[in-house]
């Protein structure tokens, strides 16, 4: 009797550090040239996990000898302050990659805020114009975590040509642009969200499954097809026997006995996104530039 394959756990903390160092490589490279990328980080307010991110993106901005220019403004900031900030980082030549943190205090309407960012500084790939890049298959900046999901599942399983993947979550940062991504793999993509009905079904038949929902375990183990690779891009707080504990989208215990491979949360997606920040901050500066990109970093 042939024994099931052991089931390969995707790595997101070492394969980042991959990327990383490759970033820093080529960021090396550019020295000699006498060019540092530089990304600016904008916080508005005091919000304690934004802050958190922002101190790790800083950090890791520097470790790959790329400058990071942060930006920390009070909530009491206007949008016109906050789009004049902007301006001027749109037409720093230092700057390479502008990341306005979300999400922004109420007063502010975070679709003008995002759009007046220069469309070629635009390292979350969240501007409009990245948006309808990606979806009409022209080179885009592409959002950092569906970026790093990709990376993954190209690594797990080169060309995906061909495979049904589903997608489930349609929000505009994680969900649509990873089924604009899939698409331009030539996989058959499906997208379920809150109102899909039969979704386990769906499920059943997806070679790829992306689970970006923010529900804790929302996808059983036995949605999974025997095989299946799956990336668990959730992240939620739970509390168990008493402990706080992170978990992803995916009932990761049961769903491992079926996947061919899968995520772990943490350190699955979360440890990517930054990687890929710091990849497109790169590739930013290279289009600015007129240089060759790095290759392997980017959609
Ligand atoms: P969102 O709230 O904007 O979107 C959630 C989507 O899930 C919606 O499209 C909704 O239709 C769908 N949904 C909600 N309930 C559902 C249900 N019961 N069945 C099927 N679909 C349902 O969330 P988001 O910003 O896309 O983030 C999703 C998750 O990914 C969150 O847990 C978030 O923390 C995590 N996340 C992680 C990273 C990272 O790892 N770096 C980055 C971004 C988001």
């Amino acid at each position: 009797m042939n024994a099931m394959p052991e089931t390969v756990l995707l790595d997101g903390k070492a394969f980042a550090a991959r990327i990383r160092a490759r970033v820093a490589a080529h960021v090396a490279g550019l020295a000699d040239r006498g060019l540092v990328p530089g990304l600016a980080v904008v916080l508005v307010g005091e919000d304690p996990a934004s802050q958190v991110y922002i101190r790790n993106k800083g950090i890791q901005t520097r470790d790959a000898g790329m400058n990071s220019l942060e930006h920390k403004l009070p909530d009491t900031t206007s949008q016109a302050e906050l789009l004049a900030l902007i301006d001027r980082l749109n037409a720093d030549p230092a700057v390479h990659g502008i990341l306005v943190q979300l999400p922004l205090p109420g007063h502010m309407d975070a679709d003008a805020v995002i759009n007046a960012i220069d469309p070629a500084k635009d390292v979350d790939g969240f501007h409009i114009l990245s948006a309808g890049r990606l979806a009409t298959g022209q080179r885009a900046m592409v959002p950092c975590t569906p970026l790093g999901c990709l990376m993954l599942l190209r690594d797990r399983l080169g060309d995906l040509t061909g495979l049904n993947a589903v997608v489930i979550g349609r929000s505009n940062i994680v969900g649509k642009p990873m089924a604009h991504l899939l698409l331009a793999e030539s996989c058959t993509v499906t997208i379920a969200h809150s109102r899909t009905r039969d979704i386990a079904d769906i499920c059943r038949r997806a070679d790829i499954v992306v689970a970006a929902v923010g529900r804790p375990r929302l996808v059983k183990g036995d949605w999974i097809k025997p095989g299946a690779t799956v990336i668990d891009v959730g992240i939620n707080r739970v509390e168990q026997d008493g402990k706080a504990l992170l978990v992803g989208d995916v009932d990761f215990a049961n769903a491992i006995k079926a996947a061919g491979a899968i995520t772990p949360v943490p350190g699955g997606v979360g440890p990517m996104t930054i990687a890929c920040l710091l990849a497109n901050t790169l590739t930013a500066c290279c289009r600015a530039h007129g240089l060759p990109e790095p290759e392997g970093l980017t959609a």
